[in-house]
């Protein structure tokens, strides 16, 4: 749950935080701040980036970036990256406060795993539709209809969702994890019923009941614009995202997560790649001696773009638009990642090749839009 402590006033009327608030001992709101983000959106971009650099330095706090953020955003950022990676950074670093420049259900990701820092977001209108296909009551009254099913969670979901979940899984470890439940057990997928499709059919099982949620970015690739690319590029190979439709799966050399792609943009000179736009241009910064195409020029997150210089620097003047958690749903959403995280290996110290991909913002680690 995220809830908004946003009052729509400048620093004068900030009202002193109410006890649940209180873990946050730092400095107060800059006095000589401007009252409404679109003040702060008439500064010039230089100014902007003067104020977050100086707050974030008062503050003590952290920048985290995800892919898909603006350009400037993501100059601005200590880690740019996916959304667990982020969120495991999140829970690694010393720093008193979050600042995490990406969507809803990965910033309640960072509070989940890192409960005693103060989590902050430019934009609480930040969402993911695809998380949004699912509340805690509607799963609930799903899983009262299938008792001894087991629950899998796509990341992309909210605090709540992830709560009444048995496990998580990313795209790329989606296969993993429904194989780690007994054949003969149900599971109930949630939010993307393109991966649930594609994870039954990696599967073989047939009894995985799929949410009938999907990424808007990825489910609007068509197979129209994918062969028109591969009559363009003919010697590029194809590799498609899981979160997008069947019949460009089947068209596909490769089906990948983010990460795979990554991998596979290294052992390619020539890749169709279909996924959000954000990813492929900075494959293309990192990789600018190869053919990467975009399969839509238009494949791109609005709502990842929501977050501005202008926003950053209101939440960081005034400290607001805090991730709060019920301790309850933290903990058994909690329960459900970490279960994830054990099946995978668990979160471990990035290698030296590793941290300098991060830093090239190149290296995804699985999570579907991340
Ligand atoms: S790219 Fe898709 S899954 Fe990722 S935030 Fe946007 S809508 Fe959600």
């Amino acid at each position: 749950m995220i809830r908004t402590r946003n009052r729509g006033s400048g620093p004068a009327t900030v009202v002193a935080r109410p006890p649940a608030r209180a873990a946050w001992r730092g400095p107060r709101p800059a006095t000589n701040a401007l009252p409404s983000t679109l003040d702060y959106a008439a500064l010039p971009a230089a100014e902007l980036r003067r104020r977050i650099v100086r707050r974030k330095k008062q503050l003590h706090a952290v920048l985290l970036g995800h892919n898909y953020q603006r350009v400037e955003i993501q100059d601005l950022s200590d880690y740019v990256g996916d959304s667990l990676g982020l969120s495991q950074q999140a829970a690694a670093t010393d720093a008193d406060v979050i600042v995490f420049c990406g969507v809803h259900f990965m910033a309640e990701t960072a509070k989940i795993l890192a409960p005693q820092k103060t989590v902050l977001m430019p934009d609480l209108h930040a969402g993911c539709p695809m998380a949004d296909f699912v509340t805690a009551q509607a799963l609930r009254r799903l899983k009262a209809d299938y008792p001894d099913a087991a629950v899998v969670a796509y990341v992309n979901s909210s605090a709540e969702v992830k709560a009444e979940s048995d496990i998580c899984c990313t795209s790329s470890n989606a296969v993993r994890v429904v194989e780690s439940i007994p054949r003969e057990r149900p599971i109930i997928f949630v939010p993307d019923k393109n991966l649930a499709r594609y994870v039954q059919e990696r599967t073989g099982r047939d009894n995985i009941i799929a949410w009938e949620g999907y990424c808007y970015v990825h489910d609007d690739l068509v197979l129209d614009e994918l062969e028109k690319a591969k009559r363009a590029y003919p010697h590029a190979k194809v590799v498609i995202h899981p979160e997008a439709r069947k019949d460009l799966l089947e068209r596909a050399d490769y089906v990948a997560s983010t990460s795979q792609m990554v991998e596979l943009t290294e052992k390619h000179d020539a890749l169709i790649i279909g996924t959000e736009r954000g990813l492929v241009d900075r494959l293309r910064q990192r990789f600018p001696q190869k053919t990467l195409i975009p399969l839509s020029g238009a494949a791109i997150c609005g709502n990842m773009k929501l977050n501005t210089l202008a926003k950053l620097t209101w939440c960081l003047d005034h400290v607001e638009h805090e991730i709060v958690l019920d301790e309850d749903v933290r903990r058994r959403a909690e329960r459900a990642l970490r279960r994830m995280l054990e099946l995978s290996g668990g979160w471990r110290v990035p290698t030296k090749a590793e941290e300098e991909m991060d830093l090239a913002g190149a290296r995804p680690r699985g999570c579907g839009c991340a």
